[in-house]
């Protein structure tokens, strides 16, 4: 009875959500009710990241634009927590889903980046994980927004645990000189994936390899934008 249940609901193909477990999601999706519920940022800049940029040194390269989809809250922690620690990598095209759509509207006065490249990780941390989580949500971003991917676009050259870093300052100071361009992206403009956006200490350190090796503009992308008051 449970097979055939399984394979009626294959047939149509209904799975289970991913955030309530409910029996009425399309497969690898959330049921309707989820989808609607979640907390979604409005197809702007993220507000305290571009505030942080302005407060930059003059010779310090920015991101052109900072867009994150999603908010930092119980449900979007829940699917992140699934999608990074618990291995489950089938949540990425709903992931890059999410983004992609809040991406057509944050665009949709001026043409998308000229190449995706995503936030390098450790080859170490990228056995423990097994996948790569930013590269997969690059990939799935590729092909629904018809942008070209860059494969190995960035190499990250030095591991520091920057999450756990007191301050600020240190955090940006430690993260500069952290990753390293392995292509030449003279005229490009580049969009840097990554799941989550916090402090933009990541992100800056992509866009300043990014401008070393001759990228016009770098735009950060992420699946959540963590709002710090
Ligand atoms: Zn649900």
């Amino acid at each position: 009875m449970l097979a055939f249940l399984r394979s009626l609901a294959n047939a149509f193909e209904l799975g289970q959500c991913w955030s309530c477990g409910c029996s009425s999601a399309g497969a690898d999706s959330l049921c309707p009710y989820c989808d609607e519920a979640l907390p979604r940022w409005y197809p702007r800049c993220c507000q305290h990241l571009s505030d942080i940029d302005q407060h930059l040194p003059e010779e310090q390269r920015r991101c052109r634009y900072w867009y994150g989809a999603l908010r930092w809250e119980p449900q979007v922690q829940h699917l992140v927590t699934l999608f990074k620690f618990r291995n489950k990598s089938e949540l990425a095209p709903l992931l890059a889903n999410q983004l992609a759509a809040h991406l057509l509207r944050c665009y949709r006065n001026q043409a998308l980046p000229d190449c995706i490249v995503a936030v390098p990780m450790t080859e170490q941390a990228w056995r423990r994980r097994g996948f790569h989580q930013t590269a997969l949500l690059a990939r799935y971003l590729s092909v629904v927004l018809q942008v070209p991917y860059i494969t190995g676009g960035l190499r990250k050259i030095r591991s520091v645990p920057m999450q756990h870093m007191a301050s600020q300052s240190l955090r940006w100071e430690n993260s500069q000189r952290s990753q390293l361009a392995l292509r030449d992206f003279t005229g490009y403009t580049v969009a840097v994936v990554d799941d989550v956006l916090s402090t933009g200490a990541t992100m800056m350190a992509a866009a300043d390899a990014l401008y070393k090796k001759g990228a016009k503009a770098v735009d950060a992308w992420a699946v959540v934008y963590n709002q710090h008051d």
